[in-house]
């Protein structure tokens, strides 16, 4: 409790006569939050606080100002109030470990007290190190997320699969990332072992313990060979920038990922593979597209109270208007130009793009792309959205299978496709997929039937349909798919015009 850790130094400790912290660790940020609320509430100012933790024990005889008494009457206590998005970078940025950390946040809180645009200043010292400290943390959450790859340890005796993973953050993020994975993979037993801690799923609970050794894990389970192929189907030799790809994937990781063994290899024929690559070849190569392909207020006449588009984003990253939010990773909301003429409305999420957080950067985002060049159109033109914007999918073992969202999540989440358009105002509207069509038209229609022509809306807007892409890479005879995607590439030339 506060009362322990945040004590009153006493005069014979040479001058100072302040407060000392106490943490538990140089990790300890509910520690520093309980303290540092009490502190400020009692108007504490921050060179009145020395941080202690077991790494930095507070130097007394270095302090020589002397401090006023604290005040002990606990009715003067002010109100303290911390932005939620604060509190979210404080909990990240001592994960840097670094012990002046709690010092500064503690300055930040404060200062917020009688500055409540403080954080609307980056270039202000304090807030432009809480910024870029927990940007580093930010990013080695991100690679945690899609650089974890778990083994098949075995099962349980009601059958369910027992995984674990051995991985390597740069910091110990493991409590922050714990989270993410246990939505992921709720229905199978994990396990994930850090040289710091490790974390243990049952179904029910997640149990942290001590961390643990490489050679503990298993290196190989049979399923990783899919994995491995997946990974060469997808890697596009004619996009191929080395040092892109390195920053994305960064070498530190490879030892741990079973895919990165064929990247040498890969890279080395990229040059050959390129000339033979076509689109035909995408879906015909990987086997396991086919996991990829496969409301209540009325949504057109609501408005919301969003000021811009990314107001809007940030409320839909809260959005729990339909089940879907609690099994997904994150909403994926639109991206592109928020003044384009063109919008492309596609199904939901897939499993990549639930893991990157943008639309269309999985397989079937691939082709799209392929698409678009093809008809003279470029990603930067466009706003590319989706009707849904939550992942659905099953799981099973590791994989996450995609599920179709049913009418219920189409309509429920309308809502925000038509607060997209009010903000994009899009003369050309490109539905792929029939649940786009449901969404961006308002009622059921066969995608075949309204394909071809286009439908003017109320607004002026014309409203074209077509197939996912998705549907293209599901089709197996490569004719068939080679004279499919011609007529798909049409159709974005008659929604480009
Ligand atoms: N399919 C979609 O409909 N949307 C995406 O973002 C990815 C795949």
């Amino acid at each position: 409790s506060p009362a322990v850790c945040l004590r009153q130094t006493s005069r014979t400790a040479r001058s100072f006569c302040g407060m000392i912290a106490e943490l538990s660790s140089d990790m300890d940020f509910k520690g520093w939050r309980t303290i540092a609320r009490s502190a400020c509430s009692r108007s504490i100012p921050p060179e009145n606080i020395i941080w202690q933790t077991p790494t930095k024990p507070a130097d007394l005889f270095a302090a020589s100002v002397s401090y006023p008494r604290l005040k002990q009457n606990r009715e003067d206590d002010r109100k303290v109030v911390a932005p939620k998005t604060f509190l979210e970078k404080a909990e990240r940025v001592v994960c840097l470990g670094d012990p002046e950390g709690y010092p500064k946040l503690y300055r930040l809180l404060w200062r917020y007290q009688e500055d409540r645009h403080l954080f609307a200043r980056p270039s202000d010292p304090d807030v432009s190190w809480l910024n870029s400290g927990e940007k580093v943390i930010r990013r080695d959450i991100h690679k945690m997320h899609a650089f974890v790859r778990f083994r098949k340890v075995g099962e349980t005796e009601d059958g369910r699969e027992q995984f674990v993973s051995w991985f390597e953050p740069t910091y110990p993020i493991l409590h922050l990332t714990a989270p993410f994975f246990r939505r992921r993979f709720a229905n199978m037993d994990w396990s994930i072992v850090t040289p710091a801690s490790s974390v243990h799923w049952n179904g029910k609970d997640l149990r942290f313990s001590e961390g643990g050794r490489r050679e503990d894990v298993p290196a190989e389970d049979a399923l990783e060979d899919d994995w491995k192929v997946y990974f060469a189907s997808i890697f596009n030799p004619a996009r191929l920038k080395v040092s892109a790809m390195t920053s994305e994937m960064p070498k530190k990781y490879w030892k741990n990922l079973p895919e990165a063994e064929l990247i040498p290899s890969l890279i080395q024929s990229a040059r050959s593979r390129s000339d033979h690559m076509t689109q035909a070849e995408i879906g015909e190569k990987n086997p396991l597209t086919h996991k990829y392909v496969q409301g209540r207020e009325d949504p057109v006449s609501a408005t919301s109270d969003a000021s811009s588009l990314a107001d809007l984003q940030s409320q839909a990253s809260r959005c729990n208007r339909c089940d879907l939010a609690h099994c997904a990773s994150q909403t994926v909301f639109g991206e592109g130009s928020e003044t384009s003429k063109w919008m492309i409305v596609g199904e939901q999420p897939g499993d990549q793009e639930d893991i990157q957080g943008r639309p269309f950067v999985g397989p079937a985002g691939k082709l799209l792309d392929q698409c678009l060049e093809h008809a003279g159109l470029s990603r930067q033109q466009l706003y590319i959205t989706n009707a849904v914007k939550h992942f659905r999918f099953e799981p099973r073992g590791k994989r996450r299978l995609h599920k179709t969202p049913s009418v219920g999540h189409i309509d429920a989440c309308r809502w925000w496709l038509v607060q997209e358009r009010k903000f994009v105002k899009p003369k050309n509207i490109l539905a792929m997929g029939a649940t786009a069509a449901r969404s961006i038209l308002g009622h059921q229609v066969s995608v075949n039937d309204a394909r071809g022509r286009s439908h003017l809306q109320p607004d002026g807007s014309r409203v074209f349909v077509t197939v996912h892409p998705s549907y293209l890479l599901r089709l197996t005879d490569p004719d068939t798919r080679r004279s499919e995607t011609d007529r798909f590439i049409e159709d974005l030339k008659c929604f480009g015009e």
